[in-house]
């Protein structure tokens, strides 16, 4: 169960207030302009050739937009949208089912692909490759394997761990785009957007103050907006301005970086019963009581882009943002550590 702020506003699926507020076009997502322009163009170059679109791999941490570009780009494809994910397809008949109902030019996509079972990913192949599933039926001396030939189809995938997919289904997707963090100023207009579809009248500073503390993240964004909109209408006169903003957001004990307290017990965790680090991420995730995969996906990533933790191959490890982010006073760097200078 999502414990913070920040892990229920990622947490998967997207919930119908995130849907609400999806961009229903290329020209409304805000941002990642060189994965549009790459999309648009493979979809241009498609759309001439009458050809159905490549394969597309998007990865980047959760609700950056990747489950927002599948829809996308299944508009601007004119084609329909089949949606599943890598821990929902647990057989092969599962796939199977999948995949025997799209027609041709549909596009089917998988959500946290490098969560699919490798016997799984092996089906896979040949639906990606050559449009034709194998299946084997029966088992023992009875087992036969059976062809079905696939509708030309495209694959979304989206993954959170890109580094966890397998070179040979990598290698099948034609393209493959990095999503990165938003910066204040696009997740500030994701931010106005959003308020004039919920009819909340926003000033630039308040939208900004939002964007400060939403992680780089356009989902975080507009769940902030939602609990500043709350705030300001039972507090305030319904505006949001900057000193609503702030106020609203401090109540909820997000500070001005956007760390939240997981996010300060972590580093806490890291500096006082680690001494700085380095340390495993299962020693981390025990002490913290929580669960690994939500520090690696949910809380690290953002830690790490903003400089407070860095991740080694011994460990993680402090750095000096991050004992001044707690109160504290970084150690001094020892200048020559391993005796060898000069
Ligand atoms: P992911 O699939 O990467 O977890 P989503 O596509 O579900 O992320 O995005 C979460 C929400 O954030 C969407 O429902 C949408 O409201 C909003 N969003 C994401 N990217 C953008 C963007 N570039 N512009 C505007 N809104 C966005």
């Amino acid at each position: 169960m999502p414990e913070t702020f920040y892990q229920q506003a990622t947490a998967a699926p997207a919930t119908p207030f995130d849907v609400s507020l999806r961009p229903p076009a290329f020209s409304e997502f805000v941002g990642q302009e060189k994965v549009k322009e790459r999309l648009l163009l493979m979809l241009e170059a498609a759309r001439q050739r009458g050809d159905v679109l490549d394969h597309v791999l998007l990865s980047g941490p959760p609700g950056l937009g990747k489950t927002t570009l599948a829809t996308l780009i299944a508009r601007a494809a004119g084609s329909q949208l089949h949606t599943t994910s890598g821990p929902q397809i647990e057989k092969a008949g599962d796939l199977a089912g999948v995949l025997t109902n799209i027609q041709k030019g549909d596009i089917l996509f998988i959500d946290e692909i490098h969560r699919l079972h490798p016997s799984i990913e092996e089906y896979l192949y040949p639906a990606m490759e050559d449009f034709r599933l194998d299946i084997i039926i029966d088992s023992g001396p009875s087992a036969r394997s059976i062809q079905i030939n696939l509708p030309r189809f495209t694959l979304v995938g989206a993954t959170t761990r890109s580094g966890m997919l397998t070179a040979p289904l990598r290698s099948r997707f034609g393209l493959i785009n990095r999503l990165d963090y938003y910066t204040h100023e696009e997740l500030a207009r994701i931010i106005e957007r959003s308020a004039g579809l919920l009819d909340v009248e926003i000033e630039r500073p308040g939208a900004l103050e939002i964007a400060a503390r939403s992680r780089g993240t356009p989902r975080v964004a507009n769940a902030l907006l939602r609990w500043v909109r709350d705030f300001a209408q039972v507090r305030g006169s319904g505006k949001i301005d900057g000193a609503t903003a702030d106020a609203a957001l401090a109540m909820i004990e997000i500070d001005s970086q956007g760390l939240d307290e997981m996010d300060k017990r972590l580093l806490e965790a890291l500096i006082v019963k680690f001494n700085g680090g380095p340390v495993g991420l299962n020693s981390l995730a025990v002490a913290l009581g929580e669960d690994a995969a939500t520090i690696e996906e949910v809380h690290e990533p953002f830690l790490i882009m903003q400089g407070f933790i860095q991740r080694t191959p011994r460990g993680r490890m402090a750095m000096a943002t991050a004992y001044e982010k707690v109160g504290m006073t970084p150690p001094p760097r020892p200048a020559d550590p391993q005796g060898t200078l000069f």
